[in-house]
């Protein structure tokens, strides 16, 4: 029998397999999605060891299976992932994870073509920077059809980026590198066309976590923050996840710096690198919600898509990043997570 990988067959987000109809179940509190995420699948898996992902080859595999961003990931075979979101209105844009495997490129500018040419959805790539040697790979995945990338650098310094995704665990990943990528894809996508995904809590400090997003907004990235989750079987498994104070200040700060409201140097920070002051009234901006929704690259609309219901939590734990607008008992908690009365 063929064996079952890409490109015939592709996961996806156990929320866009909900979405599309192949597992049935709704999400907590009703939560929409709006864009399906799709990752690509290789029989070796990912060549990345990175210490804090449940697809990393370092991981021992527990009885589920891998996971990657805290949940299961099912594989279908990608024409029937197509005829399913062609019929479906909720579904504004799709979004196409490479793994670390020499086939990912070549695969990636399929699948995108594949939608491209039967959807009319928009088509964001999660590129693996470290299989990108030059800007024409990124001009062929625009080609294809796709208008926005995303690069998950992760960690938010040089030191913790070698110490759990390059050198630190014998693997591919090199800093330098992606920042490189950031640079070109910027060039063939566009100015904010372009998103780096981080995840507040691998041991970095608020100032640093800060500083990474600053950096970002002034190259002409936008940031899409991730909270740590310990995933089974993964190196860090043992390590807690941030504490959810620090979440909602990375949360503000990201915010008012894409928004263009703040910059880091309007920012106060104390010894230890804890945010301590922001230099304008937050109250209002906590009022608005928005910055504790997840942020990620947009639909039809201009509201974001990719919206990773319960990508970082267990649903029976408080919300990080809200897949909706958050109500007012949900400002009044996140106010008491913030300690503001
Ligand atoms: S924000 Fe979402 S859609 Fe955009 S690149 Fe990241 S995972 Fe993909």
């Amino acid at each position: 029998m063929e064996p079952k990988v890409s490109p015939r067959y592709i996961q996806t987000s156990l929320a866009a397999s909900l979405t599309l109809g192949f597992q049935q179940g709704s999400f907590h509190r009703n939560a929409k999605l709006k864009g399906l995420n799709l990752l690509l699948h290789y029989e070796g898996g990912c060549l990345g060891r990175c210490a804090f992902c449940g697809l990393s080859r370092s991981r021992q595999e527990g009885p589920k299976g891998k996971t990657f961003i805290r949940v299961d990931w099912p594989l279908y075979p990608l024409e029937e992932i197509i005829e399913r979101a062609k019929v479906n209105q909720l579904v504004h844009r799709v979004c196409i994870s490479m793994i670390t495997h020499p086939q990912a490129q070549k695969d990636t500018v399929y699948v995108i073509r594949k939608f491209k040419e039967e959807t009319d959805l928009f088509i964001s790539v999660l590129i693996t920077p470290t299989l990108i040697q030059n800007i024409e790979s990124l001009r062929e995945m625009k080609n294809a059809g796709a208008d926005r990338v995303g690069i998950a650098i992760d960690a938010a310094t040089p030191e913790l980026f070698d110490r759990l995704r390059g050198r630190g665990v014998n693997g591919p990943h090199r800093w330098d590198h992606y920042w490189n990528v950031v640079r070109m894809a910027i060039e063939v996508f566009g100015r904010y066309d372009v998103g780096i995904h981080l995840i507040v809590g691998l041991g970095e400090t608020e100032k640093e976590m800060v500083g990474v997003i600053q950096r970002a907004q002034d190259l002409g990235a936008s940031t899409h923050l991730f909270s740590f989750f310990p995933e089974k079987g993964s190196p860090m498994e043992g390590y807690p996840s941030p504490p959810l104070d620090q979440y909602r200040r990375i949360q503000l700060a990201r915010w008012m710096i894409n928004e263009r409201l703040g910059r880091i140097d309007q920012m106060r920070f104390d010894e230890n690198g804890r945010l301590s002051r922001f230099d304008l009234d937050i109250k209002p901006l906590i009022q608005l919600g928005e910055p504790f929704m997840t942020s990620g690259c947009p639909g039809r609309d201009g509201k974001v898509a990719c919206n990773r219901p319960y990508g970082n939590e267990r649903p029976s734990d408080p919300i990080r990043n809200f897949p909706f607008m958050p109500e007012q008992e949900d400002i009044e908690e996140i106010k008491k997570q913030l300690g503001i009365s």
